[in-house]
């Protein structure tokens, strides 16, 4: 035995009293809850996780491969590279009509997530509020409080297309009220905003003047019709704080790469956080960005594609089970109603997994309003859906 090891009866210091308030009475998220009880279980068909099932398109890989063997290691700029700064300048020009001055814009972050992160720490004073739209990605609320304010959560509901009543949001609007942090397509309910629905939305905006972090990390991943940047509306660069990232789009979660695009006062603000906290993004999966942008638009397609056909055969699916289901026109989730069995969405997971080993997850995960949905992901193969569809209807009829 190693003398190093301490004996295995020694009682433990309790560090409970050691720990940040706000972490501690922090509850875990409702994803990760429910996937601790699917590790360890065999054959479960996950429709679980929220992340491509493809592989990083194969020219990225081979391009971070002889990035590899070249030696590119060092840091970067606190920024990011300027050539991968000036290449999604010129991408978000031609794909959004958006114009992002690469030197003083563009910030090159860890995923989307530090760029959440950073846009929250740098507008957020203790005790402000942010309004977060749900049902929402669990991170949201959470980042608020993090970055010391207040998150006020405003529900949305299936009966409106998950669009915000805008007399509502009003009253929800105080003087407190920094920020609304929205994100479209939304990630667990499917829907997007048009041109239309921005266009109120960023009136209500300016009348209130706030700023809106809008988190557009699904727009390449949108269907039947194209994607409208909210930053690219007249008059609206100064009110937005955009994050985006490579993960979804083209295949790279595990390439922790996102970005923002902000007025220069904010990325500054950003920078000077990402600086002292991150220094710079991953180099190498910088390198590999500016691959995606310049030869990846075809493999990126044909995920879209593949997306497209899963998702008419679940919503299909659901919607001949009696789960109501609205047609997702982007991301690649299905946000299923399942009040009319009865269950709440905890249980009706729960019962799914011990019984009929799938795992979707349920609906309050996202929300207080996500109470009688479940979400189910469609980035999974048509075999495993069709299967996973296969149980829930034995389920739904016993
Ligand atoms: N925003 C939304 C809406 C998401 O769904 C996710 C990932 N599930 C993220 C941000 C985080 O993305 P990243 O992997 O780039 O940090």
């Amino acid at each position: 035995m190693s003398i190093f090891a301490a004996p295995t009866d020694a009682p433990r210091r309790d560090l409970s009293s050691k720990l940040n308030s706000k972490v501690l009475a922090m509850p875990p998220s409702g994803i990760r809850r429910f996937f601790e009880l699917v590790i360890g279980m065999d054959d479960v068909i996950s429709l679980g996780v929220g992340e491509p099932d493809f592989a990083t398109p194969r020219c990225i890989r081979d391009k971070a491969i002889k990035d590899i063997e070249a030696g590119r290691t060092t840091y970067t700029s606190n920024y990011g590279l300027m050539e991968l700064r000036e290449g999604l300048s010129d991408w978000l020009q031609r794909t959004y009509d958006i114009s992002y001055d690469p030197a003083s814009e563009i910030l090159i972050t860890v995923g989307a997530s530090e760029g959440l992160d950073v846009a929250l720490r740098a507008i957020v004073n203790p005790g402000d509020e942010v309004i977060v739209l749900q049902p929402c990605y669990v991170s949201y609320g959470p980042a608020v409080e993090l970055a010391g304010g207040v998150p006020v959560l405003f529900p949305t509901f299936q009966k409106d297309g998950f669009r915000a009543n805008l007399e509502e949001l009003q009253k929800a609007v105080t003087p407190r009220t920094k920020a609304i942090m929205v994100n479209y397509p939304n990630n667990p309910a499917g829907n997007t905003f048009d041109r239309e629905d921005l266009e109120q939305l960023a009136e209500f905006v300016k009348k209130n003047d706030l700023l809106i972090i809008s988190d557009e990390i699904y727009a390449e991943l949108t269907y039947d019709k194209k994607h409208v940047a909210l930053s690219s509306l007249p008059g609206m660069k100064d009110y937005v704080i955009l994050v985006s990232g490579f993960s979804k789009s083209h295949a790279m979660t595990g390439w922790r790469l996102g970005y923002t695009c902000a007025p220069p006062e904010i990325t500054a603000a950003m920078v000077k956080i990402h600086q002292y906290t991150i220094l710079c993004a991953p180099t190498l999966s910088q390198y590999a960005a500016i691959e995606a942008l310049k030869h990846c638009d075809d493999a990126v397609s044909g995920m879209r594609e593949e997306y497209q056909k899963r998702r008419d055969l679940i919503v299909q699916g659901f919607n001949n089970l009696g789960l109501k289901t609205l047609v997702p026109e982007g991301a690649f989730y299905a946000f299923a109603d399942i009040s009319g069995t009865g269950m709440s969405s905890e249980d009706f997971c729960m019962r799914l997994l011990a019984e009929h080993k799938v795992a979707v997850v349920p609906g309050t995960a996202f929300g207080a309003c996500g109470e009688g949905f479940i979400r189910a992901s469609y980035a999974s193969s048509l075999e495993r859906i069709e299967l996973a569809l296969d149980k829930m209807e034995i389920y739904l009829a016993t």
